[in-house]
């Protein structure tokens, strides 16, 4: 089979197609013939070493398809299900096999391409809203990169449970895919001081929580706009990792919470797994929750994918399309 692979650490152009044997599942695995794999960030730092993997490896950690083989202890799925998965590497190929633990069936009414680009950015603004800082009708929340693949399914999230959600974006056509998302405000960061503007929208008073992807370049401002015992939820490093901080800095600023989660956490069990992926699913089947598919790549080029993902390029998901 096909499958793209790093055999060390390093730029776009460390991504190599290569020729691997399809593999034969264990006795808890399933064999997924990949239909799309899901293009994310996780994915690059997965490619440069900032999250270290065992080499060769084969990139990717989202996908959807059809099971191709069980293992003899497997009761969750059948060979020919449609699934879909998230946070188990090796889906940048032909077939993959995956912990049966990890897959969820894809309701009818959703496509194959829909689920894979639902999966791990879909679950994110899920538990992110829902578990890590449990947005309540009335709050305000900042996404920032609000128009971004996660950030604009976290606007909407948050738009569902009634949240005010204040977006930040970059540019006028990201402004425009960030209100359709329906934020009720979006400040574009590289033009104007999101922080003087958020502390305007809000009267003075802060913000509930800031869903911060960005890191480094937003990381300071973003404990500056919330109010006193607000959460600034940090969950990636888009901007690169934030330096080494000392938590006394919380206290004056109004006694906040900080926290820096991952997805893994969130759906450790399989009961917890099983209800975000249903939710989320399901929310997109009855379509009250939308994903916009910026780009499908073929297999040979994940490399141009992975350029434009960090070139600050994309507006919505990124997919490979493998079969
Ligand atoms: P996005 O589609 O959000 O793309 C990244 C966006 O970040 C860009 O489009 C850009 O939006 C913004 N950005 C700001 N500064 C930079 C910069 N210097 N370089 C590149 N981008 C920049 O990507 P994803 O939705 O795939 O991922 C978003 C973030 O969420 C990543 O950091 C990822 O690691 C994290 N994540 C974390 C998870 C978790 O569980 N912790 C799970 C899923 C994702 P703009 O141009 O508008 O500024």
């Amino acid at each position: 089979m096909n499958a793209v692979i790093i055999q060390q650490p390093g730029g776009p152009e460390a991504l190599h197609l290569a020729e691997l044997p399809v593999p034969v599942p264990g006795p808890r695995d399933v064999v997924v013939q990949i239909a799309y794999s899901g293009v994310n960030f996780i994915d690059v730092y997965h490619r440069i070493g900032l999250y270290p993997v065992p080499l060769p490896a084969t990139l990717g950690t989202e996908a959807s398809g059809t099971v191709s083989a069980v293992g003899a202890e497997v009761t969750e799925v059948s060979v020919g299900d449609r699934v879909a998965y998230a946070m188990a590497r090796g889906s940048y190929a032909e077939f993959a096999m995956v912990p049966a633990s990890a897959v969820v069936p894809v309701p009818a009414g959703v496509g194959l391409d829909l689920a894979a680009a639902l999966m791990l950015q879909g679950m994110t603004a899920h538990y992110l809203t829902k578990s890590t800082f449990p947005l309540q009708p009335g709050q305000t929340c900042l996404v920032h990169a609000a128009a971004g693949g996660t950030g604009a399914l976290l606007v909407q999230m948050a738009k569902h449970v009634g949240a005010r959600v204040i977006g930040t974006v970059s540019t006028a056509e990201k402004e425009a895919i960030a209100r359709a998302a329906g934020a009720d405000h979006v400040i574009r960061y590289t033009e104007q001081d999101f922080e003087s503007e958020t502390r305007q929208l809000t009267d003075g008073r802060g913000v509930d929580v800031v869903y911060d992807s960005v890191g480094k370049t937003t990381f300071d401002k973003s404990l500056n706009v919330l109010r006193h015992r607000g959460m600034l939820v940090l969950f990636g490093a888009s901007s690169g990792p934030v330096p080494p901080f000392d938590p006394a800095v919380l206290n004056p600023k109004g006694s906040l919470y900080l926290t820096r989660p991952s997805l893994g956490h969130y759906v450790s069990t399989r009961e917890e797994l099983v209800w975000r992926a249903t939710e989320v699913l399901d929310l997109a089947a009855r379509g009250a929750l939308t994903v916009r598919i910026d780009r499908s790549y073929p297999l040979a080029d994940v490399a141009d994918a992975h350029r434009t993902l960090e070139g600050r390029g994309t507006t919505g998901k990124l997919l490979v399309k493998v079969s």
